[in-house]
């Protein structure tokens, strides 16, 4: 009785660990069954997925929320990684996104989902799909906007931002106590620290005279009181910590807003890869999180550019930049996804247009 008992449960195992890596991102959306833009970016979404999949060697499933919604006029989507505390591999305690969690079997307190994103539901007429007509000048391909909004979703993000007290637009820092709202400026508040991302431990100032690591940076601003320290609001937080590092925290603002300071360097790499901090005014959803649209844009990592070109589809992208395996995801991308922790698959399989069915 035992052995009968026993021997489905194996069965089980057996069968929910053997995850297929196509079937890696579940993508929930909003969808109505009747809006067929709607399921054809969602249709995008798991395509993108695939090729994410075929890049890397994932284990664990990670859960997609997908909101087709109105956005601003300037944006096609937005995409929030759900994110965790972790020790880093240098002891920093930082954030990582779920995503990237589950896949290297670490426990954390379950969200819904991995990464929210936002389509904008205004923006049909300047979407194309693989397999409509001629892509016009004003569209951009949608595979490649899921693309990109995925890699934001497993980590390509950064958490420097100005305060959330909008009182301070002078300078940025790691996000407070690794939360997005700390509640109520006026309320009292304790300081656990300034958490940066993963991706943030790998930042470097490029400019001359010496590259230096960023998250000393962080480090610095971390020490300006001790941890649990109780201050009376946020104002009065945000003060004490420019009385003593005002100059770490401005330093910071110029940084992302002076064009080539700010890269990402790879584990085991001597070549930093340029971040963009080409907008003289610091935004949040541009600014650090992607690479230098100049540097990059007609190269093989085309794909984490601010700015996505219209009137080119992604499969012509990936053919005028040397037909490069991946996908879309360029070796430099790869490695980054490898330094903040993924298992890379070294050899992608060479581009086809069997995703764009
Ligand atoms: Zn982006």
């Amino acid at each position: 009785m035992r052995c009968l008992n026993f021997l489905p449960l194996i069965l089980l195992i057996i069968l929910s660990s053997k995850v297929l890596s196509q079937d890696i991102f579940d993508i929930e959306s909003n969808c109505d069954p009747q809006d067929q833009v709607c399921n054809k970016i969602e249709q995008e979404f798991v395509n993108a997925g695939k090729i994410i999949s075929n890049n890397l060697i994932l284990n664990a499933k990670i859960l997609v929320e997908l909101i087709y919604e109105p956005l601003d006029d300037d944006t096609f989507g937005q995409t929030t990684p759900v994110l965790r505390i972790h020790d880093s591999p240098d002891t920093v305690q930082r954030l990582y996104p779920t995503a990237l969690l589950k896949q290297l079997n670490i426990t954390f307190e379950p969200d819904f989902v991995d990464i929210q994103v936002s389509i904008n539901s205004n923006a049909n007429n300047s979407y194309w799909f693989p397999g409509d007509p001629d892509i016009q000048s004003t569209q951009i391909d949608v595979s490649e906007l899921a693309l990109h909004e995925l890699i934001h979703g497993i980590g390509f993000t950064s958490t420097w931002d100005f305060p959330e007290d909008q009182k301070f637009i002078n300078f940025l820092t790691p996000r407070l106590n690794g939360l997005e709202d700390n509640g109520d400026p006026e309320d009292p508040i304790i300081f656990d620290g300034f958490f940066e991302t993963v991706f943030d431990g790998f930042l470097v100032y490029i400019g001359s005279p010496t590259r230096n690591f960023i998250t000393n940076i962080t480090n610095s601003i971390n020490s300006f009181t001790a941890k649990g320290t109780e201050f009376d609001n946020m104002d009065a937080l945000n003060s004490k910590l420019l009385e003593t590092q005002q100059q770490n925290v401005e330093l910071m603002l110029t940084y992302a807003t002076t064009k080539s300071s700010l890269g990402f360097l790879p584990t085991g790499s001597q070549d930093a890869i340029i971040l963009d901090t080409s907008n003289p005014e610091f935004d949040f959803a541009s600014s650090i999180s992607h690479v230098s649209q100049d540097d990059y844009e007609n190269t093989t990592e085309f794909l984490m550019t601010p700015h996505q070109k219209e009137g080119v589809t992604l499969q012509a992208q990936i053919q005028q930049t040397g037909n490069t395996p991946g996908g879309g995801i360029g070796p430099n991308l790869r490695s980054i996804l490898g330094t903040l922790g993924y298992t890379i698959n070294p050899n992608p399989p060479n581009n086809t247009n069997s995703n764009f069915q």
